[in-house]
């Protein structure tokens, strides 16, 4: 037997955040839940009380001890999303979440990009890079940044959105994981949530050049690429507002720009959905 609950697509606020009032009867046995429900989108949840386990589309998925959880919707994310609690009376509860399709920023283009052939150096150099990447991402921290409203790391004209993607002759090339923010080199980059370094680049990464990546818990994280600085190291926590680095243009990039990104699991989320809205520059 189980309780179920419908989520429709998009909405920003399904039930008042849980933290804000007290459950009123007949809440506690269900989620809560207040996001985006699009793709890229993300959500905080609750679960229902005395919850002993908590699935996301069959993929077992912690929670915090006050029962909260973020959760995060590729942008690739299919149309339906599954929650499901189990408590310990062995009944489940389940919510099932409509995930809003977007319409992306697309260009085609007639003819296939002039890749440049891979260096010997590139070759040589990306596998340890992406071993970097790879561990760090595998690390967990303690860090509560994801129970905050995110800022934005630094303010300035969007360059490119999350999201778009080029497609050659047909052929899709990778979308934009993140987004760019285009501003001069020098520009203070701080911390948008509380975090925990999981990766500062000791040299400039072939392509993302000066990277870093922080861990906000719960399987959220930021990567900041192309920095002409990087004012923390591996390990440090850090505070929303810190100052971590500065705007650059190393790696594989055209100009000095801001490129951020933020991943729940696997899953790439639009910090536009996260940060909300560019403040009026
Ligand atoms: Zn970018």
């Amino acid at each position: 037997m189980f309780s179920r609950r419908r989520f429709a697509a998009g909405c920003v606020a399904l039930i008042a955040a849980p933290t804000a009032r007290a459950r009123g009867a007949g809440e506690t046995d269900s989620f809560a839940l207040v996001g985006s429900l699009e793709q890229g989108g993300w959500a905080l949840g609750q679960v229902p009380v005395g919850t002993s386990s908590l699935r996301v589309d069959d993929r077992l998925i912690p929670f915090a001890a006050d029962g909260r959880f973020p959760v995060g919707f590729d942008r690739d994310a299919a149309r339906g999303a599954r929650l499901e609690a189990v408590l310990p009376d062995g009944r489940s509860v389940r919510a099932d979440l409509a995930i809003m399709p977007r319409q992306w920023n697309l260009s085609r283009l007639n003819r296939l990009p002039k890749y440049p052939v891979p260096s010997a150096e590139f070759a040589a150099r990306r596998p340890a890079e992406l071993a970097q990447i790879a561990s760090a991402r595998e690390k967990q921290t303690a860090a509560q940044g994801w129970r905050q409203p995110f800022r934005w790391p630094a303010i300035g004209r969007i360059s490119t959105l999350f999201g778009a993607q080029r497609i050659y002759s047909g052929e899709p090339g990778a979308y934009h994981s993140g987004i760019d923010l285009a501003l001069p080199t020098g520009t203070p980059v701080h911390a948008p949530a509380d975090g925990v370094v999981i990766l500062a680049a000791e040299a400039p990464f072939m392509l993302e050049g000066n990277l870093l990546m922080l861990d906000h818990g719960m399987g959220l994280s930021s990567a900041f690429l192309h920095l002409s600085r990087i004012d923390v190291r591996t390990g440090d926590a850090v505070s929303q507002g810190q100052l971590i680095g500065a705007v650059g243009a190393t790696g594989r990039a055209t100009g000095p720009h801001l490129h951020w990104g933020l991943m729940w699991r696997g899953a790439r989320i639009d910090p536009l959905l996260v940060a909300g809205s560019m403040p009026r520059l």
